[in-house]
C-alpha cells in the first residue's frame, strides 16, 4: 500500500479527532498526554497489543541537567549550567548537532525531571560514584556516558546526567511507562491497540490531515483536524533499510530494540516530502565495563595499535572499534586487571602469555606492534599521563603482572547490540521538514523516527534515547495542539 495517500480517494472517514498519534511508546505517550492536556482530542494508534515500545525495554535512564541541575541533581549536591549541558551536548554531536534542538532541549531538560516526578515515576536522591552503564544499587543518579573522559572533560565540567527511576536496575522503562500510560489513560485519549498505521492522508494542499490504519483487518480512515505525530520508534528491525543504511553493522549486530522498529514512521514521513538524516548512524554497544577495573586495559587494532582512551562510554569504543580495519580490537590486560565484562560473558581469549612477547607471537599480531604499544603505554602510566589518547590519571596503572592476555572485541565476535539514530528531519516543535527545511503542514515526528538530540555513537550516553523521545515528543503534542482546526470534507 501506498505510504501517502490522497484526501480526495477517501471516500468516508471511521474516525475524526483533532490529533491522531502513532505509535505508543515513549515519545508517542509523551505527546498524547501533552495534546491532551492542550485541550485537543487524541486518538493514539499502536501495532501492538500493548504500548511501551522500547522505551518499556530500556533501563528508562534518562539524560538531563542545566538550569542550575535537575531536583535530583541539585539535592545530591551537584550544580549544572545551562551552558555546562550545552557545551556537552555540543561536544558530543559536533558538526552533526543541531543548535536550536539542543538550546531548547538544555534549556527544559530540568522541568522533564519534574514533568516524570509528576507523573509518578519514584526517582531515589542517591548518587551511584561508579562506572556501570545501569547503577545496579537503586540509587537514580550516576555518570552515564563521556562526561569523565577526553576530550569532552576539556570541553564540559563533568556532571552525573544519567537519572534512573529507583530500585529499578534494568527495569526502569517498565515503570516510566506504566505511570506514564496511566496518565495517559486518565488524560482521556482515545487508545486502539492492535491498530497498525499504514499511510499518511495528504490533501490538496500537501497538507497532512489524517491517516489509514489497519484494525481487525479491515483499514480504516481517521480525519486529524490538527495533525499527525509520527513516533513508531525507528528502524533497526527493517533488514532491508539496515542492509541499506548501515551495511557496515548489517551482518554483525544484535538488534536492539521492539519488533516495531520498522521504520514505518520514517517511511511515511519520506514519502509525504520528509528528509531522513544520518540515517547511517548508529549505537553500537561494546560493554567493556563493569567491572570498572577493565577499563585499565588497553585496546588494540589489528595493526596492535591503541585508537582510544578506554575511559569511554561503551557506545564510542563500538563506533571507534567499528572504524578499525576488519572491525577488529582487541583488549590486552595483565592479571591484576583481568575479568570477564559483565555484558560480554562469552569474550574469547585469543592469546596468553608470560610475556608481552609470547602473547603477541601466539595472537598472530604484526612483530613488534604489541611490545611497542604495551611498553609505550606503560612507560608514560607510570607516570600518570597518557599521551596519546589522555586517558584519565584514574584508570592508568602500567600492565605489567603476568600473565597477559589478549580479548577479542572484534565485532564479528562480539555482535555488539545496535540501534539506529537516523530519522526524519525536524524542528524542535516536531514539525516535519523537508529537503529544503520547509515545514510540511500538520505532520510531526518524535523519538527514534526523528534525528534527535543524539545523533551519532561516537557522542552517544545512556539515556539520551529515552530523554530525547518524551522531551520532543513533549513538544510535538503541545504544537499539534496549538494548530488550528481544519474540518474533514463533508
Ligand atoms: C533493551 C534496551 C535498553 C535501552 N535502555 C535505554 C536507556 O536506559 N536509556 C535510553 O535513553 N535509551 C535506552 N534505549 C533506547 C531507547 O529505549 C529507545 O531509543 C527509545 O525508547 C525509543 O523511543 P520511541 O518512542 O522513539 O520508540 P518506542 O518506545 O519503541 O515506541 C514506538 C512504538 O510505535 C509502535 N509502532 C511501530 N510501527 C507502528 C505502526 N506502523 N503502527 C502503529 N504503531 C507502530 C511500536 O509498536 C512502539 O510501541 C534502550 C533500548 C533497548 C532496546
Amino acid at each position: 500500500m501506498d505510504r501517502v495517500v490522497k484526501l480526495e480517494q477517501i471516500e468516508h472517514f471511521d474516525f475524526i479527532t483533532d490529533v491522531a498519534v502513532c505509535g505508543y511508546g515513549g515519545a508517542g505517550a509523551s505527546a498524547a498526554l501533552e495534546a491532551r492536556r492542550a485541550g485537543s482530542e487524541v486518538m493514539i494508534f499502536e501495532r501492538f497489543s500493548s504500548g511501551g515500545g522500547s522505551t518499556a525495554l530500556s533501563a528508562c535512564e534518562m539524560y538531563l541537567g542545566g538550569n542550575g541541575g535537575t531536583k535530583l541533581q541539585q539535592e545530591l549536591g551537584f550544580e549544572d549550567s545551562t551552558e555546562n549541558f550545552y557545551n556537552y551536548l555540543m561536544a558530543c554531536f559536533g558538526k552533526y548537532a543541531d543548535e536550536a534542538r539542543v538550546r531548547k532541549f538544555v534549556d527544559g531538560a530540568a522541568e522533564h525531571f519534574d514533568w516524570a516526578e509528576g507523573l509518578g515515576v519514584p526517582y531515589k536522591r542517591g548518587f551511584y560514584p561508579g562506572r556501570d552503564v545501569v547503577a545496579m544499587t537503586g540509587d537514580s543518579l550516576q555518570y552515564t556516558g563521556n562526561e569523565r573522559a577526553y576530550p569532552f572533560n576539556q570541553q564540559a565540567q563533568a556532571i552525573p546526567r544519567g537519572h534512573l527511576p529507583a530500585d529499578a536496575d534494568h527495569d526502569g522503562g517498565k515503570v516510566l511507562m506504566g505511570h506514564l500510560m496511566r496518565n495517559v489513560v486518565e488524560s482521556g485519549a482515545d487508545i486502539k491497540y492492535d491498530a497498525r498505521v499504514l499511510s499518511l492522508i495528504q490533501d490538496e494542499n500537501k497538507r497532512i490531515c489524517g491517516l489509514l490504519v489497519k484494525i481487525d483487518n479491515k483499514v480504516q480512515a481517521v480525519y486529524a483536524r490538527q495533525g499527525v505525530i509520527l513516533a513508531m520508534g525507528g528502524f533497526i528491525m527493517n533488514e532491508s533499510m539496515t542492509k541499506q543504511h548501515i551495511p557496515q553493522l548489517e551482518s554483525i549486530c544484535t538488534r536492539h530494540g521492539n519488533p516495531g522498529d520498522r521504520g514505518d514512521g520514517i517511511l511515511m514521513g519520506i514519502a509525504a516530502g520528509g528528509n531522513a538524516i544520518h540515517m547511517g548512524q548508529a549505537f553500537v554497544g561494546i560493554a567493556h565495563y563493569p567491572p570498572s577495573d577493565l577499563t585499565y586495559g588497553i585496546f588494540v587494532n589489528e595493526q596492535g595499535q591503541r585508537f582510544i582512551n578506554e575511559d569511554i562510554y561503551l557506545a564510542r569504543l563500538g563506533d571507534y572499534a567499528a572504524r578499525q580495519t576488519n572491525q577488529k580490537a582487541y583488549m590486552f590486560i595483565d592479571n591484576k586487571y583481568y575479568s570477564r565484562p559483565d555484558y560480554h560473558e562469552t569474550t574469547e581469549i585469543i592469546a596468553v602469555g608470560e610475556t608481552v612477547e609470547e602473547l603477541e607471537r601466539e595472537s598472530g599480531l604484526p612483530e613488534g606492534s604489541l611490545q611497542h604499544t604495551v611498553a609505550y603505554y606503560n612507560q608514560h602510566a607510570e607516570q600518570g599521563v597518557d599521551p596519546l589518547f589522555h586517558k584519565s590519571a584514574d584508570w592508568l596503572a602500567p600492565l605489567v603482572t603476568p600473565p597477559f592476555a589478549l580479548v577479542d572485541y572484534s565485532l564479528a565476535t562480539l555482535k555488539p547490540t545496535c540501534f539506529t539514530l537516523g530519522g526524519l528531519d525536524t524542528l524542535p516543535t516536531g514539525e516535519v521538514l523537508t529537503a529544503e527545511r520547509e515545514v510540511i503542514e500538520g505532520l510531526y515526528a518524535a523519538g527514534r523516527t526523528a534525528s534527535g538530540i543524539p545523533r551519532t555513537g561516537e557522542g552517544y550516553a545512556s539515556g539520551m534515547s529515552v530523554a530525547d523521545a518524551t522531551f520532543f515528543g513533549r513538544q510535538a503534542g503541545i504544537s499539534a495542539s496549538q494548530t488550528s482546526r481544519n474540518e474533514p470534507p463533508v
